[in-house]
């Protein structure tokens, strides 16, 4: 038995639709900027668009039944609704069909984004963490395997306390789940169990202390959490 100075992390686990076996989070990359009106009402150009990728601490990761608390050091707590790709394997430079062959399955995702210090990073040139990768950063659903999913391609919707708020389609995205994938293989050596977000629609906004979040991507599954 090795003994350790301090507790060893256990992995962050998500459910898996149909399935008692758990998915272990290794780690969570994002893409910014991935939808043409979503690049607009953040006041960019979607024809001037090369991925744009930050990360999430795997345990910033909530699963089903989490609670998602109101954070601190923000007043713009903003929801971003993601499909997010959950990978069964890996490598450096895949190919487009090689990342699809990557993925395990599917979840719906919430971009937790405290707007107003990501405003400030961006207006100073820092780095994004405080902004994004925050403690309960990253709601997510329960993971449907890739085999049941059928094609991506519809909505992708976010209501808060029942009014519909993002109600994008996934096939609007700029680079797809597979050319997401390879891009990000291009720059991290992918291994089994990270998460890919892969950039929400138009309609991003505020959130407050008690809303209730519902998250819908037709054909992948459901994530609903109340702000705490
Ligand atoms: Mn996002």
């Amino acid at each position: 038995m090795t003994d350790y100075a301090v507790a060893p992390l256990q992995p962050t686990c998500l459910p898996i639709v149909g399935s008692a076996t758990l998915f272990p989070v290794r780690r969570v990359f994002c893409v910014g900027r991935n939808y043409g009106l979503h690049v607009k009402e953040m006041g960019g150009d979607p024809k001037d668009q090369l991925p744009l990728f930050f990360t999430k601490p795997a345990d910033a990761v909530v699963g089903p039944g989490g609670a998602v608390p109101y954070p601190s050091a923000t007043r713009d707590l903003h929801h971003e609704i993601e499909l997010v790709a959950a990978l069964k394997s890996g490598g450096v430079d895949l190919s487009p069909e090689a990342a699809m062959a990557s993925i395990f399955g599917y979840a719906t995702g919430v971009d937790l984004t405290r707007r107003d210090l990501q405003a400030a990073a961006k207006q100073s040139g820092q780095p994004w963490d405080s902004s994004k990768a925050f403690d309960a950063s990253a709601p997510v659903s329960a993971i449907r395997p890739a085999d049941q999913v059928k094609e991506l391609t519809g909505a992708i919707r976010l209501k808060v306390n029942g009014d519909v708020r993002q109600d994008g389609k996934l096939s609007d995205m700029i680079w797809s789940v597979a050319e997401v994938i390879a891009q990000a293989s291009k720059l991290w050596r992918l291994e089994p169990g990270d998460l890919i977000f892969t950039g929400t629609p138009d309609g991003v906004g505020p959130l407050n202390r008690g809303d209730h979040v519902l998250g819908e991507i037709d054909g992948v599954g459901e994530v609903a959490f109340t702000v705490s």
